[in-house]
C-alpha cells in the first residue's frame, strides 16, 4: 500500500490467487483500477498494459468534457496496444481487463469505465454505485430475468460481456461527468472486493475510518477476513477544497507496479518465484478467468443454461414436495393402523358392543366401528355396569374386550 495523504491504492493478491492481475493507480488528477483476466500469463500483462497507457491522462484539464474525451480515447488506445500486443505474443491470446478511472476537474469528475469493476460515490454517508456491472448476471437482472439477490450468489456472476482487449475492435466505454464536492470519497474497486463484501460494509467503514490510506487499508482487510479468493484492489479518493494536486506523488500497485512479465523469460520467472513458495499448493491450481467472449450465440447459450438450472430447481422443489405428502400419508396410514389395533367396550343402540378402534373422532373422520355386537342389554346390567359401558370401557387387545364382555353377562340381574 501508499498513500499520498487524501488519496490511496492498495492492491493484494489475494488468499487463492497465484499472482496478482489487478492493478490500480492514485495519481495527481487520475485515478484507476484494471483488473485482468485471459488465461495464463495474460491477466497481469493486459491490467498492467491498460494503466501504463491510461495514466498519460494523469493532467490538470480545464473542462470535464476535454477529460472524459481524453480518458475514452486513452482506453481506445488502450485497446489497441492489447491487440497489438496479442499479435506479437500468442501466448497471450484471450486476454483483457476491465478499467474503471476517475479524472478530478475541479467540482466534476469525468468517468470512463468498461467491465465489472466498480466507481462508487460515497457523500453525507450514504454510499452509491455509479458504475454499471458490464456483466452476465446484470443483463438478466435488466431483462427482469433474475432479481439483484438472485444476482450477488449466482454462479455465472463474474462472466463479463464487455472488456478492454483481445476481444472486441471497438470496446463499448460508458462514459459521464459528475459533480463532486468537498467531503465526498470515490471509492474504485475490483469486484475482488465488491463481490465478497457487502455495500452496507463498504459504506459502514467509510464512515467510520476518516484517513484514506486507512479505510483503503479496512477495505482490503475486510476482503481478506472473507476469504479474498480474487485479488482484491482499492482505490480511494478523499475529495478536498483544493483541486491543486501537482505535489502529489502518484502510487501505482498491483501488476503494473512490477516489469511486464512476458518481457522476457527470466523476468517471469523472477517474478513468478515468490508467488509459487508463497503459495504452494495453489499455484498448482489452474488459474480461472473470469472472462468470456462476447457473442450472441454464446448468451443465447447462457441464457440457456439459466433456464436449465431453474428448470432443475423447480424439479427438486416437486420432488422435494412429492416426498413430504408421501411422508405425511404414511404416516396418517401408520396411524389409522394403530388406532385399529385396539378395542373398547360400549353401547350400541341399546346393547353392549364391542368396538373396534379409538373413541376419538378426527374431524369427520370415525375412528371406530363397531366390530362385535354382544346381544347383551344395557336394561339388564347394574347401574354401576351400564354407566361402566355408557362411558366405554378400553381393552388394548380382542381377547381382552371379550374378557369384559364376559365378566358383564355374569352380573347381569336375570
Ligand atoms: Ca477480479
Amino acid at each position: 500500500m501508499a498513500t499520498s495523504g487524501r488519496s490511496a491504492a492498495v492492491s493484494h493478491v489475494g488468499k487463492i490467487r497465484a499472482n496478482n492481475q489487478d492493478s490500480g493507480y492514485a495519481g495527481r488528477y487520475l485515478f484507476v483500477v484494471a483488473d485482468g483476466m485471459g488465461g495464463h500469463a495474460g491477466g497481469d500483462v493486459a491490467s498492467a498494459i491498460a494503466i501504463r497507457r491510461i495514466i498519460e491522462t494523469d493532467k490538470q484539464f480545464t473542462s470535464a468534457h476535454d477529460a472524459v474525451f481524453a480518458l475514452q480515447s486513452a482506453l481506445i488506445a488502450a485497446n489497441s496496444l492489447l491487440a497489438e500486443t496479442v499479435f506479437e505474443h500468442n501466448e497471450l491470446t484471450g486476454m483483457g481487463t476491465t478499467v474503471s478511472g476517475i479524472l478530478r476537474v475541479d467540482n466534476q469528475i469525468a468517468l470512463a469505465h468498461i467491465g465489472d469493476s466498480r466507481i462508487y460515490r460515497f457523500r453525507n454517508g450514504a454510499l452509491e454505485q455509479i458504475s454499471a456491472d458490464h456483466t452476465f448476471v446484470q443483463r438478466l437482472v435488466d431483462s427482469g430475468r433474475i432479481t439483484p439477490e438472485e444476482a450477488a450468489v449466482h454462479p455465472r456472476r463474474s462472466v463479463l460481456m464487455r472488456v478492454l482487449g483481445d476481444v472486441d475492435a471497438a470496446p463499448e466505454i460508458d462514459t459521464t461527468v459528475l459533480d463532486t464536492a468537498p467531503g465526498d470519497r470515490w471509492l474504485i474497486c475490483s469486484d475482488g472486493l465488491s463481490s465478497y463484501v457487502s455495500d452496507e460494509k463498504i459504506q459502514h467503514i467509510l464512515v467510520t475510518v476518516p484517513g484514506a490510506d486507512e479505510a483503503a487499508d479496512r477495505l482490503v482487510k475486510e476482503s481478506l477476513d472473507q476469504g479474498a479468493p480474487d485479488n482484491v484492489t482499492v482505490v480511494l479518493v478523499d475529495i478536498d477544497e483544493t483541486n491543486d494536486s501537482s505535489h502529489i506523488p502518484p502510487i501505482t500497485v498491483g501488476s503494473a507496479a512490477s516489469p511486464l512479465s512476458f518481457d522476457s523469460d527470466s523476468t517471469r520467472r523472477s517474478l513468478r518465484l515468490p508467488t509459487l513458495l508463497l503459495h504452494p499448493l495453489k499455484a498448482t491450481q489452474p488459474d480461472p478467468s473470469h472472462f468470456e467472449p462476447e457473442s450472441e450465440d454464446y448468451l443465447d447459450e447462457l441464457i440457456l443454461e439459466d433456464r436449465r438450472r431453474a428448470r432443475r430447481r423447480r424439479i427438486t422443489w416437486l420432488v422435494a414436495i412429492a416426498l413430504a405428502v408421501i411422508a405425511i400419508v404414511v404416516g396418517v396410514l401408520l396411524a389409522y393402523q394403530w388406532t385399529q389395533s385396539h378395542y373398547y367396550v360400549g353401547a350400541d343402540n341399546g346393547t353392549v358392543a364391542i368396538f373396534r378402534g379409538v373413541q376419538q373422532d378426527l374431524g369427520p373422520i370415525h375412528l371406530s366401528s363397531v366390530y362385535q355386537d354382544t346381544q347383551i342389554n344395557l336394561s339388564d346390567l347394574p347401574p354401576f355396569n351400564r354407566q361402566q359401558v355408557e362411558a366405554t370401557i378400553s381393552a388394548s387387545n380382542l381377547n381382552l374386550a371379550r374378557e369384559i364382555v364376559n365378566r358383564l353377562a355374569d352380573a347381569r340381574t336375570q
